[in-house]
C-alpha cells in the first residue's frame, strides 16, 4: 500500500494531527491515560496558530502597547511624570514577543517528551482510515498506522478576493503581528476580535487605524451596549476611527500602499488610502493537505462534521478545534475537546459544555462574556432579568482610575439561574472565570452575591450586579 520511499513504519493507538491547543492537549492527555500517541505538526515549532500566531504573540504585542500608551496617555493623572519621554522600540517589542513564544513552543515539546508524546514534525495525509502518510519537513516520508486518528488541523485567516495576502502591505493577523515598523494609516476590515486587538496595538504605537465593519457594530457577538461601551473607548483613547454599516467592494495593493474603495449603507461610495491594511474577516477551516478525499471524510463548508463524542462519519477518526462545525473558534474550546476527546477514546466519559464557553476581547477595557447576551434571551422569548453594577461606582476601579465600563448579568427571571454574564473592564478577562464557574455549576444570582468578595477588588462589580438581579446594589 505505501510507496517504496517510505522509510520506516511506526504503530500508535492513537495519532493525533495538529499540534495546537487542540491537537497537543489530545496527545498529552491521551499519553497519560495509557495509550500510545503520536502528534504530527507540520509547523516546525508546536502550540499552532495559538502559541505561534495567534493568542501569545497578539497578548505581548497588547501587553507592550498598553503600558507605552498608558505612560504618555495615563501616568500623568497618577501624578507620575516622564511618560510622555518613554519612547518605543518596535523591533525590541517583537523580541520579546519571540522570545515568550519560543519559550512556550519549547515547553511543548518537552510536555511531549515528558508524557511520551511522539513528536513528529511533518505533513500528516490519509491513505486509509487507519494509515497515515507523514512527509517530514526533513524531506522523509513515514508510514504511521493508527488504530484511531484526531484531526485537529486548526484554521487559517479568510481573505478578500480582490486582495490577496502578501503579508506585507496587505496583511492577515500573521503579518499584522510581525510588522517591524509602524504604518503611518492602517486600514481594519471587519471590526471582530482580531480588528479590535491588533488595530488597537497599531493605534496605540501612532498609527491612524480605520475599521471598515459591514455588520451594524463592532465585536457584534457581544451585546449592543457592551459593543458600544468597546467602541467609545477605542475611539475615545486610542483614536480609532471606526466606520460601520460599511462594505468594502474593491481593493488594489500598490506595492506600499493600498487603495480600497467602501460603500456605506446609504449607498455613498469612498475611497480609503493607507500604508498597510490588515484583513480580518474571519478565519476558515483548515483541512488542505490532510487528502480528506481517501476516507471520504463528511464536510460542511470545509468544516469537518462531528457529533457530540468528536466522532465524523468515518469510524475511528475524529476532529476537535477550530476545524469543526461546533463551538467558538478558541483555543480554550479547542483544550477542552481535546481532553474530552482523548478520554472517551481511553473509555472514560468526557465532555464539553458548548454553553459555558467564556471568551475574551483583549482591548482595554477587555471584553469578556459567557453564556448568553440579553440579545438572544430576548429572542429566545425567556423570561428574564438584568442587573448592572458600573466600575465608576467599583472603590478599587476608583482608586485606581479605571472606571470605564460595567458588569451586566442575564437571569431566568423565575429561577434566578444565571444565563449571561458580560463585562467590560480593564480585567475583564480575568473576572469572567467567577461568572463561569458560577454557571457551570448552574448557580443563582443570589448564589454570588451572597458569597464574600474581598475588598477592594474589581470582583465587587460582579457581586453588586448579581444584587441588582435578585434584590438591589449597595453601592449604586
Ligand atoms: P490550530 O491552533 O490552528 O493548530 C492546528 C495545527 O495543525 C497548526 O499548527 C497546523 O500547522 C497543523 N496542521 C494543519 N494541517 C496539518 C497536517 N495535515 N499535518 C500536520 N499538521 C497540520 N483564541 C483564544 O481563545 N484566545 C485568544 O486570545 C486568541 N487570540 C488569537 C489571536 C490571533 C491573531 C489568532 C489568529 C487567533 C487567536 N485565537 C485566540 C484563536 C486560537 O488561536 C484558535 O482558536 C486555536 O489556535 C485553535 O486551536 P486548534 O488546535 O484547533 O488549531
Ligand atoms: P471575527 O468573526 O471575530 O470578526 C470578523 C468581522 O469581520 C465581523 O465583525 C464581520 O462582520 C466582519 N466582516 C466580514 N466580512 C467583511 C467585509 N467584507 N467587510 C467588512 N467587514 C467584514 O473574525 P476575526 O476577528 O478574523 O477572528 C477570527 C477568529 O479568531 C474568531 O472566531 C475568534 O474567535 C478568534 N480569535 C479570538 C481571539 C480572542 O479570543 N481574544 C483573538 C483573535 C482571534
Amino acid at each position: 500500500m505505501f510507496r517504496s520511499n517510505i522509510a520506516r513504519l511506526a504503530a500508535f493507538d492513537v495519532t493525533v494531527i495538529g499540534g495546537g491547543p487542540g491537537g497537543y492537549v489530545a496527545a498529552i492527555k491521551a499519553a497519560q491515560l495509557g495509550l500510545k500517541t503520536a502528534c504530527v505538526d507540520k509547523r516546525g515549532a508546536p502550540g499552532g496558530t495559538c502559541l505561534n500566531v495567534g493568542c501569545i504573540p497578539s497578548k505581548a504585542l497588547l501587553y507592550a502597547t498598553h503600558m507605552y500608551h498608558d505612560a504618555h496617555a495615563n501616568f500623568a493623572k497618577y501624578g507620575l511624570r516622564g511618560g510622555e519621554q518613554v519612547t518605543m522600540d518596535v523591533a525590541a517589542m517583537q523580541v520579546q514577543k519571540t522570545k515568550a513564544v519560543k519559550g512556550l513552543t519549547s515547553g511543548v515539546e518537552y510536555l511531549f517528551k515528558k508524557n511520551k508524546v511522539t513528536y513528529y514534525k511533518g505533513e500528516a495525509s490519509f491513505v486509509s482510515a487507519s494509515s497515515l502518510k507523514m512527509k517530514g519537513l526533513d524531506g522523509k516520508e513515514e508510514a504511521i498506522e493508527s488504530k484511531k486518528t484526531i484531526i485537529a488541523t486548526g484554521s487559517e485567516p479568510s481573505a478578500l478576493p480582490f486582495l490577496p495576502f502578501d503579508e506585507k502591505v496587505v496583511m492577515s493577523s500573521t503579518g499584522a503581528l510581525d510588522l517591524d515598523h509602524i504604518p503611518k494609516k492602517l486600514i481594519v476590515i471587519g471590526g471582530g476580535v482580531i480588528g479590535l486587538e491588533l488595530g488597537s496595538v497599531w493605534a496605540r504605537l501612532g498609527s491612524e487605524v480605520t475599521v471598515v465593519e459591514f455588520a451594524p457594530r463592532c465585536a457584534a457577538t457581544a451585546d449592543a451596549d457592551v459593543s458600544k461601551a468597546l467602541t467609545d473607548a477605542l475611539v475615545k483613547h486610542e483614536k480609532m476611527k471606526i466606520m460601520v454599516n460599511t462594505k468594502v467592494v474593491s481593493g488594489t495593493n500598490n506595492g506600499s500602499s493600498v487603495t480600497i474603495e467602501v460603500e456605506g449603507k446609504d449607498g455613498k461610495k469612498q475611497t480609503l488610502e493607507a500604508d498597510a491594511l490588515l484583513c480580518s474577516v474571519g478565519r476558515r477551516p483548515h483541512t488542505a493537505g490532510l487528502n480528506a478525499e481517501a476516507i471520504n471524510l463528511k464536510m460542511e463548508k470545509g468544516f469537518v462534521c462531528i457529533n457530540d463524542h468528536f466522532e465524523t462519519n468515518v469510524p475511528n477518526v475524529y476532529a476537535i478545534g477550530d476545524v469543526v462545525n461546533k463551538g467558538p473558534m478558541l483555543a480554550h474550546k479547542a483544550e477542552d475537546e481535546g481532553v474530552a476527546c482523548a478520554e472517551l477514546l481511553a473509555g472514560k466519559p468526557g465532555h464539553v459544555n458548548y454553553d459555558v464557553i467564556p471568551s475574551v476581547i483583549y482591548t482595554n477595557p477587555e471584553v469578556a462574556q459567557v453564556g448568553k447576551t440579553e440579545e438572544q434571551v430576548k429572542k429566545e422569548g425567556i423570561d428574564y432579568k438584568v442587573g448592572k453594577f458600573p466600575f465608576s461606582a467599583n472603590s478599587r476601579a476608583k482608586a485606581v482610575a479605571t472606571e470605564d465600563g460595567f458588569v451586566k448579568v442575564v437571569t431566568d427571571k423565575k429561577t434566578d439561574r444565571i444565563l449571561g454574564v458580560q463585562i467590560v473592564c480593564t480585567t475583564a478577562g480575568e473576572l469572567i472565570a467567577e461568572a463561569t464557574l458560577a454557571m457551570e455549576y448552574g448557580a443563582s444570582s443570589e448564589d454570588i452575591g451572597r458569597t464574600c468578595h474581598a475588598h477592594p477588588t474589581m470582583s465587587e462589580a460582579v457581586k453588586e450586579a448579581c444584587m441588582a438581579c435578585y434584590s438591589q446594589t449597595i453601592n449604586f
